[in-house]
């Protein structure tokens, strides 16, 4: 397996702090996007203890008592690590903003991706977002848990409303806000040449899913990630920019 990747966070034009944080850990091939909400600096502690016990549990836990997996396939096993480790940076927050006032009701979506034995594991929770580029396609992988997707699902909005609606940003499922939340996770069979992007919604905001093909499609990681910031922030650069984008070279 040989991937190459890149990341980038950026404040953006309009924000005094960044409340993103990202992971790349190239060993463990696990990437990661969360963007956190939450004042007094909440929002960038939260999204920093997830990203931080995702990569703890990846990298450190066996699963056991923890985590009851009915069969010992090694597919469902590592879906269920990775699950627990969205579940248990949730947890973490919580308990976090539970104890100390300053940081109640702070919170973080996140996206996490794994490659691991010729599969690639996608978990998430709330509006961060995978797109894959593989061939000539372009798909977003995960579905936002937002009050908009919600919609556009059941035909009360179009893809072009929902982005302009003024509850664009509401997400109904997030980390931290509760002790426990469910956290979707997908398995995709890895091809050759697949490019992932893992993106905040300063990102997804402002540039349109033929742009995000372009971009990963035409250029190396690095260069795709610059590209593509620069583009949200001349488009407005309203909110936190982040952007993990890995190509995968090498299937073994
Ligand atoms: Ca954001």
């Amino acid at each position: 397996m040989r991937v190459t990747s890149c990341g980038i966070t950026d404040v953006g034009l309009k924000r005094s702090h960044n409340e993103d944080n990202f992971l790349i850990n190239e060993e463990l091939n696990l990437y990661v996007v969360a963007d956190g909400m939450g004042g007094h600096n909440g929002g960038e502690y939260a999204s920093a203890i997830c990203v931080n016990t995702v990569e703890e549990i990846v990298e450190n836990m066996e699963l056991g008592d923890a985590v009851p997996v009915e069969e010992d396939d090694p597919v469902d096993l590592v879906r269920e690590k990775l699950r627990y480790a969205l579940r248990l940076s949730g947890r973490r927050i919580y308990e976090k903003a539970a104890e100390s006032p300053e940081f109640h009701g702070m919170g973080t979506t996140a996206v996490a991706l794994l490659i691991d034995a010729g599969n690639a594991f996608v978990a998430h929770v709330g509006d961060s977002r995978l797109y894959l580029v593989r061939e000539d396609t372009v798909q977003q992988v995960t579905e936002d848990h937002s009050f908009v997707a919600r919609q556009v699902k059941a035909g009360a909005l179009t893809e072009e409303q929902a982005k302009s609606h003024r509850m664009r940003n509401v997400i109904y499922r997030s980390l931290g806000y509760q002790e426990d939340v469910e956290v979707d996770v997908q398995v995709l069979a890895l091809r050759k040449g697949d490019r992932f992007l893992l993106c905040s919604d300063g990102l997804s905001g402002h540039l349109e899913e033929f742009e995000i093909f372009d971009h990963l499609k035409n250029h190396a990681p690095q260069e795709a990630s610059r590209r593509m910031i620069d583009l949200a922030c001349e488009r407005g650069g309203d909110d936190n920019i982040t952007v993990v984008v890995a190509l995968v070279d090498e299937v073994p």
